[in-house]
Order: C-alpha cells, then sequence, then structure tokens
C-alpha cells in the first residue's frame, strides 16, 4: 500500500468517533490518533533503511507482526471497559484499531506473516506480477492501486461533507 493508510485511518476515526464521542476525544483528536495508528507499522521502515541497511524485508519485523497489533486492541479495550477517564484510552484504541487496519491493507498484496512471532509464513491475497521496472511501477499499475485511490477519494468526500 502507498497512498491508502493515511486515508484509511481517517475513514476509521470518521466512521467509529461517534461511537466513542462519550469518551471526551474531539474528532480532530480522534482523527489524528487513527491516522498516526494507520501508518505507525510503517515507521520500521526508518529501521530497515537506516540500521539494518534492507537486509531483512521489514514485514519481518515486529511492528508488522499482527499478533502485536491485536494483544494492543485488547489491551486497550480491558483499558476502556475499567477506566474512569476514558478520553486517551479512547485515544490509545483508535491508534490500535487503524494499525491492525493498515496490516490488513498490507495483506491485500504486501507478505504479512500472520502467525508471527510463532510461525512464519508471508500471506497476502493477491500477488503483483513482477512485470515492469522500476519494481514500485509493477504496483502503481496493478487494479490494487485503484482501490487504494478509491479510499482517497473516499476519505476526501467525507471530508468534504464535513464528516460522518
Ligand atoms: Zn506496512
Amino acid at each position: 500500500m502507498f497512498v491508502a493508510h493515511l486515508p484509511a485511518g481517517y475513514l476509521t476515526a470518521s466512521y467509529l468517533h461517534r461511537r466513542f464521542s462519550q469518551a471526551g476525544a474531539t474528532l480532530r483528536l480522534f482523527i489524528i490518533a487513527s491516522m498516526f495508528g494507520a501508518i505507525a507499522p510503517d515507521l520500521d521502515l526508518f529501521y530497515f533503511f537506516l540500521i539494518d541497511h534492507r537486509r531483512t524485508p521489514h514485514h519481518l519485523y515486529w511492528p508488522h507482526f499482527p499478533i502485536v497489533w491485536i494483544a494492543l486492541v485488547a489491551a486497550s479495550m480491558a483499558w476502556f471497559q475499567w477506566a474512569r477517564r476514558k478520553r486517551t484510552v479512547a485515544l490509545s484504541l483508535i491508534f490500535c484499531v487503524s494499525g491492525v487496519g493498515h496490516l490488513l491493507l498490507d495483506t491485500i498484496v504486501g507478505d504479512i506473516h500472520w502467525g508471527a512471532p510463532f510461525v512464519y509464513g508471508p500471506f497476502s491475497l493477491f500477488t503483483v506480477e513482477a512485470i515492469y521496472k522500476p519494481w514500485w511501477l509493477n504496483f502503481f499499475l496493478h487494479w490494487s492501486f485503484g482501490f487504494e485511490l478509491l479510499l482517497l477519494g473516499w476519505a476526501i468526500w467525507v471530508s468534504r461533507r464535513g464528516g460522518c
């Protein structure tokens, strides 16, 4: 995924904010937390380029392990149930939910190791054939990029309407 993560985070927050409005987080803060969560797994790219020097595919780093984000969602949900002040917890929860969303989107054409760290085996719903050079052209000319643009357009449409 190249352009869909931030719009997906925006849409996730826009559609879930009403459900968490009692928690006290403003829509703006809720959206910021969600959009940050939607790109948070890819922060491992800094490690990939600057420290690991591209030796290990970044989908093999723990920020791209679904179990990490699912556990964080579960912990946030438990915290949400018991917390008296729910504003920060709601922000944590939407951040983590969007982290899971990131991995779901990555799974469309990216290789995500859903069993990691217990079982390693990449899984993606569809394969992007290596036809063109440079490599990224294969992704931009694949139908899944149209899906990414659809999410972007949807987010712009919701934004222009002033929310959900
Ligand atoms: Zn990713």
